[in-house]
């Protein structure tokens, strides 16, 4: 059986790599303006490979001025291309969280407008990230939080937004993984280098699978369900 990737960065290390082979569909994020045409470059090379495009909170301060509208002009030209990876991060290396809000609004105001799924990268700043979407897209907007990792109080209130995917990495906080019906779950490599891609996807599988047959279910159909909820993810056209 063939798995589906919710989230790498495969553009950095090109598709010669183990991971790929057992992949049936990976979303590949971009970050910012520099990587986007790489991963548009890998995604017509591979069918496999779904493009999305995002500027990260990490490379906020580097972009130039017109990213939003290199942004719009790539989203334009790419219908079958996501957004992401997008988000607000609280960690010493990032921008003013007030700056990276106004972008992040940006981007999913532009979600809005192509009609297309978001996948967001959060830090230790759900509270707002949470805020902000519930002011700028509708709940059932499809949206992958990777590496999910909020308070457990706060789990949800992420849960009562009917659009909300939640993926999960070689090491999930699996107190969190239980709390999240099976449907909603998808696994992620989160890969940007080939040498610990196909281990963190493998990571990724077990540990959701252990927590799926403790709770009386197969493997096989915990694989089937992950690839399933991506597909939904993926084509899902929200209601206008
Ligand atoms: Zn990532």
């Amino acid at each position: 059986m063939r798995f589906s990737d919710a989230h790498g960065h495969f553009h950095t290390f090109g598709l010669e790599k183990p991971l790929l082979e057992k992949c049936r569909r990976a979303i590949c994020c971009g970050t910012h303006p520099g990587d986007w045409q790489e991963v548009l470059c890998l995604s017509d090379r591979d069918s496999r490979i779904e493009p999305a495009f995002g500027l990260h909170p990490w490379y906020l301060a580097e972009a130039q001025p017109d990213w939003l509208e290199t942004l719009r002009g790539l989203l334009g030209e790419t219908p079958r291309a996501s957004i992401g990876e997008i988000g607000l991060d609280r960690t010493r290396r990032s921008p003013a969280l007030d700056e990276q809000e106004v972008a992040l609004r940006s981007q999913l105001a532009m979600a809005l407008e192509f009609r297309r799924p978001v996948t967001l990268h959060c830090v230790r700043a759900w509270g707002r990230l949470l805020r902000v979407l519930d002011e700028a897209i509708p709940p059932d907007w499809p949206v992958m939080l990777h590496d999910f990792r909020a308070p457990g109080e706060m789990i949800p209130l992420f849960l009562a937004r009917s659009g909300s995917l939640f993926s999960f990495g070689a090491l999930p906080c699996i107190e969190t993984l239980r709390e999240i019906p099976a449907h909603r779950i998808v696994y992620e490599s989160d890969a940007f280098s080939g040498a610990t891609s196909s281990r963190s996807l493998d990571g990724a599988r077990k540990a959701i699978i252990s927590v799926a047959i403790q709770q009386g279910e197969e493997s096989l159909v915990v694989n089937e369900r992950a690839n399933a909820a991506l597909d939904r993810f993926l084509e899902h056209s929200p209601a206008a």
